[in-house]
């Protein structure tokens, strides 16, 4: 959990293509609780280790990597909702700084179980689903098994119901 504006980060990679549409900024929070056999970051599943600081200092890092070219966000894991108030707190100041940064999250909780968390009222896509080892298709554009959707966000909150993008 995060504490009072502080994220704990695992790293964070500019000019991403792999990790949602475009070019993206993708910063990988440290923990996860789901252990998912098979999981691709399992360097990142203990809530040990990883770089503590301030959504102010992630901020700055994240905004290295904004330019013409890179307008996306990807917040990857370990798992961001393990740090609600972190997560909140820095998709605002990027949706508040500029509200046409794409947002996309990964997590490994189903849309069903993280919906009413505030955060995501901000993001665009929502990546949900653990990584299941028996369903994995390493054919499907931006995710690692069939279980796992990409969710448009504002759509499915609007309408009270999945909405899934389709990307080929
Ligand atoms: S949810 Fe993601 S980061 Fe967490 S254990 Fe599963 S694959 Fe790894």
């Amino acid at each position: 959990m995060s504490e009072g504006g502080i994220v704990n980060i695992a790293g964070i990679k500019y000019d991403s293509v792999v990790d949602g549409l475009g070019m993206r900024v993708v910063v990988f929070f440290q923990g996860c609780p789901h252990r998912c056999s098979g999981c691709h970051n399992p360097e990142n599943i203990p809530f040990e280790g990883g770089n503590k600081m301030t959504v102010s200092e992630l901020f700055d890092k994240i905004m290295i990597g904004i330019n013409p070219l890179t307008r996306g966000v990807t917040f990857s894991g370990g798992e961001p909702f393990a740090q609600p108030e972190g997560l909140y707190e820095i998709v605002k100041k990027l949706k508040d700084y500029d509200k046409s940064i794409n947002i996309w999250v990964y997590t490994g909780y189903d849309f069903e179980e993280v919906k009413s968390f505030p955060v995501m009222k901000l993001i665009d896509i929502l990546v949900d689903g653990r990584f299941i080892e028996v369903k994995k298709d390493i054919s499907l554009p931006f995710r690692g098994s069939k279980n796992q959707r990409l969710i448009d966000v504002p759509s499915s909150l609007d309408l009270g119901k999945v909405v899934e993008i389709k990307v080929s």
